[in-house]
């Protein structure tokens, strides 16, 4: 195999297309010097040696020694200069670079190649001993850092000595012999903490540097980064050796990093900074103040130093056209880095420039317009999950935060207001016109209204799909879960950040601000600003819709809800959980008779109250959803989780619902069950109890009955059967549904189309998948339950464990987020195609949290389902992903 790719100097044996390859700066490196632009010389050894690097126990075989001799030996036929020769030598950079970039994250080694003789050749070349000298003692505290992992505070610390031993102010105030004097205490400092002295062989130092960079793959920050970000680690990295270039050779010279347009707001306009007199690392570390690139930047700014543009003229021009060239040849915001050295333009780096989410759109809009780029590409430029930072209120980046504790970034946006810690408090004070962040150690069904209330919501436990995190991203409220940092007393209205003395104390009343998408939270009111849905997001909005096979729909309860999700271009509607409805305060008292009655009459009388109040929930709902398809699912959740828990709610309960506070408490301990997840739930309500069922359809058939006849506009039923494992049950069930619109039918004398269908949420449905569709006019995969069937594991409960799942790379990602495409997927795919050979027009769709998770949307593509359906607020993201999906 080969390892070793040479570029500069005519020759590029690689290309942007090799990225896998040679890693993102090397591919760009190579690209760069293919079409001409001055690139320093240099090589790549691929990725591909990475995995091998660490199968041979850190030992580089004698192929590779060879491979890189001879890219040495191309670097010296470009520059002239020998490897380690005393008279002139050739110094190399060292850099990591792997296929995604990962900024900061890995090694850099610059100026190797410097030892005591080689110092004295350099001095003697560039006519410039303070300069030789400095860059001797910078490799030598760089080569200590990062290949010898040696104590770094030692060397800056003897550096400031230097510097205050002189009196002097600035790195730059020592002269040629305070550095060689600085290079001799340097290496002593090397010696004493390393047991040997600095390696002189510049071979040496090569090969420990070029390990060093393939060894900072699997370093630990480098591990914490690929996780943030969906890096897997047997991508590994390239490493680039290439020719030195110096921005530090005088006035003539400079060294900067740019973007070809304004990586923040999107603008098309050079934005960046440079520093004369410099080396890269100088402009990252920020011990100078860099300057502006444009003239127009630095006026804008107010700032003094003289820009690029008018302190370089000439050069500028000439880094201009390379930037519209780059842009132009990648057809995309370019983040580079340069080096002048002696009035001459070196381009060190280019690659796609990283931007905020409002950038992305700005840009992908604008280069479409331009002609760079066909609207297809901007649609497909733009990540969706990003969206999510534009559709919420987000703070202000420029406001001052004073942070309490991390939590998980359960559903985005930022939100400030008082703290509150029950969600009756929430509920009086939202009422009253205050903002309030609800704070709870969990949340639970009855906490819906505090919710709804709420600004923003805070939970000490619970992981992504935690009741919380579900039901805030379906209401759009932004919420942390699971911050284990605090401890709540609700009766006592205080959280605890921290323990002991060090704790902070945030009492009811105090102003806080969560923050959805970080998980931060944190002390007092933090400016946000608002999110803003027109312009490029409509326009992008636009050209996804044209691309996109999948419809979109939206989970939703409320016509608040609802509303929000047609504002987001929601075509129906694929979710609405009616358990939702029953929680409502005024109505729970119903429910909860329904459920204490001794027989069905009792249960009738109960239903008959809760009747009206679905019916008027579904004409609201049609409303909104005039002329769209609105999926319903009847009862799911087991019953008691409309009782109380607590004991002290009993007796206000019981007096409530007119039974004896006995009666409620043994109704409640009879309903109890060790696994309700896999309990009383779903169909298996509407087989035992078939007038719940019959209630709820009832009031959907009246409640399209009255629809039609007020507007015309008659909404399309779809009533969904939960849980379903069998055909039976579905027959059963369906009958009910049947028979109740039968009977709305004959009574109103208005006929309205509906259809009738099933959750897929078991292994066992989706097996018997054929069967079941010979009842079921549609499916809709409820992946939160069937990932949890499948799996066997409680979305209740697992948080506590898959965060390490997922870091022992068990799972890629949360199941409960990603969907589990391997897995899960198959029984997705093996269901659909089952239910289609039984029926060819099925409907097919899903309305898991998956419905709103790019990666997810991907696969539904692939198996052809009709719709995903996803929060209201996840719609946006749902049509691009889906976009993406189509491309
Ligand atoms: C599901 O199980 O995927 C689903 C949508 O239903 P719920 O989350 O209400 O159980
Ligand atoms: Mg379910």
């Amino acid at each position: 195999t080969q390892y070793v790719y040479r570029f500069g100097g005519g020759v590029s044996d690689g290309g942007k297309g090799d990225r896998n390859l040679l890693g993102g700066k090397g591919a760009n490196l190579a690209e760069m010097a293919a079409i001409g632009l001055p690139v320093p010389p240099g090589f790549t050894i691929s990725t591909e040696f990475c995995a091998v690097y660490y199968d041979e126990g850190g030992q580089f075989p004698q192929s590779l020694r060879d491979e890189v001799a001879t890219g040495i030996a191309h670097i010296e036929g470009v520059t002239g200069k020998r490897f380690g020769n005393p008279a002139d030598p050739l110094l190399v950079s060292v850099r990591s670079g792997a296929r995604a970039s990962m900024p900061g994250m890995m090694d850099t080694v610059l100026n190797l190649g410097l030892n005591d003789q080689t110092v004295e050749g350099l001095a003697a070349t560039s006519g410039d001993a303070r300069f030789a000298w400095d860059s001797y003692r910078r490799f030598i505290q760089m080569y200590s850092d990062v290949v010898l992992e040696l104590d770094h505070d030692a060397f800056e610390e003897a550096l400031e000595i230097a510097k205050e031993d002189r009196g002097y102010f600035l790195d730059t105030d020592l002269t040629a012999d305070d550095l060689r004097g600085l290079v001799a205490e340097y290496k002593g400092l090397v010696e004493q903490l390393w047991g040997k002295p600095f390696p002189q062989d510049v071979h040496d130092q090569l090969w420990g540097a070029v390990g060093a960079v393939f060894g900072s793959w699997q370093s630990e920050r480098a591990k914490v980064y690929r996780r943030l970000n969906d890096i897997p680690a047997s991508w590994g990295t390239a490493v680039n050796v290439q020719a030195m270039v110096f921005g530090n050779m005088g006035d003539t010279s400079a060294t900067g990093v740019a973007f070809t347009r304004d990586p923040a707001i999107g603008t098309k306009a050079y934005y960046g900074e440079f520093l004369i007199n410099a080396q890269g690392e100088d402009v990252v570390a920020g011990i100078r103040t860099p300057q502006y690139l444009t003239t127009a930047a630095r006026a804008a700014a107010g700032a003094k130093p003289l820009s690029m543009e008018e302190a370089m003229p000439v050069v500028f021009a000439e880094l201009a056209k390379v930037f519209d060239l780059l842009e132009t040849h990648y057809r995309d915001m370019q983040d580079i880095e340069f080096t002048v050295q002696q009035g001459k333009l070196w381009m060190l780096q280019t690659r796609s420039g990283k931007r905020t989410a409002k950038a992305a759109l700005k840009i992908a809009v604008d280069m479409a317009e331009e002609g760079l780029i066909t609207r297809e590409e901007a649609v497909a430029r733009v990540d969706p999950a990003a969206l999510d930072q534009l559709l919420h209120p987000t703070l202000d980046p420029k406001a001052v935060r004073d942070v309490l504790t991390k939590g998980l970034p359960a559903s985005p946006g930022a939100a400030s207001g008082f703290a509150v810690f029950d969600s009756d408090t929430a509920e009086t004070r939202a009422a009253a016109g205050e903002a309030v962040i609800l704070i709870r150690t969990e949340t639970s069904p009855e906490d819906i209204h505090g919710m709804h209330a709420a600004k923003g919501i805070l939970t000490a436990r619970g992981g992504m799909t935690s009741h919380a995190a579900v039901v805030a991203r379906g209401m759009g409220r932004p919420c942390v879960s699971g911050a284990g940092g605090i401890s709540i007393d609700a009766k006592a209205g205080v959280m605890r950040v921290g323990l002991g003395a060090e704790a902070r104390v945030v009492n009811a009343g105090d102003i806080i601000t969560i923050d959805g998408t970080t998980g931060e939270v944190m002390a007092g009111e933090v400016p946000t600003v608002q999110p803003e849905l027109s312009g490029d997001f409509a326009t992008l909005m636009v050209w996804a819709d044209g691309v996109r096979r999948l419809r979109v729909r939206a989970n939703a309860e409320t016509p608040l809800d609802a509303k929000v999700a047609r504002e987001f271009g929601a075509e129906g509607i694929g979710l609405c959980r009616t358990e939702h409805m029953f929680f409502d305060a005024e109505r729970i008292t119903n429910v909860r008779q329904m459920i204490l009655a001794e027989d069905e009459a009792g249960r009738r009388a109960a239903l008959d109250k809760l009747l009206p109040e679905q019916r008027s929930d579904f004409v609201q709902l049609f409303e909104v959803m005039a002329g769209l398809p609105v999926t319903i699912r009847l009862l799911d959740p087991p019953l008691h989780e409309f009782l109380p828990h607590e004991e002290s709610e009993f007796a206000d309960v019981a007096a409530a619902a007119g039974v004896a506070v006995d009666v409620l408490k043994r109704r409640a301990a009879d309903l109890h069950e060790f696994n309700p997840m896999l309990g009383h739930r779903g169909c298996r309500l509407g087989v035992t109890y078939p007038e719940i069922y019959e209630m709820q359809a009832r009031a959907i058939f009246e409640a399209a009955v009255l629809v039609a006849q007020k507007s015309g506009a008659a909404p399309i039923p779809e009533v969904m059967i939960p849980l379903v494992g069998t055909r039976r049950e579905l027959e059963l069930m369906k009958a009910v549904v049947d028979k109740a619109a039968q009977a709305v039918f004959a009574d109103t004398g208005t006929t309205i189309t509906y259809h009738v269908g099933t959750m897929i949420e078991l292994p066992r449905a989706c097996l018997m998948a054929g069967e079941i569709a010979e009842v079921g006019e549609f499916f809709s995969f409820g992946t939160n339950d069937l990932t949890q069937t499948t799996l066997g594991v409680s979305r209740d409960d697992a948080a506590r464990f898959l965060t390490t799942y997922v870091e022992r790379g068990i799972y890629a990602r949360d199941p409960f987020v990603s969907l589990d495409v391997e897995g899960v997927g198959q029984l997705i795919g093996m269901a659909a195609e089952r239910g289609r050979a039984t029926r060819p027009d099925i409907k097919l769709g899903i309305c898991g949290e998956h419905g709103g998770d790019p990666a997810s949307i991907a696969f539904c593509e692939t198996v052809g389902l009709d719709y995903v359906s996803a929060s209201p607020y996840r719609v946006p993201i749902a049509r691009l992903a889906a976009a993406q999906a189509a491309l």
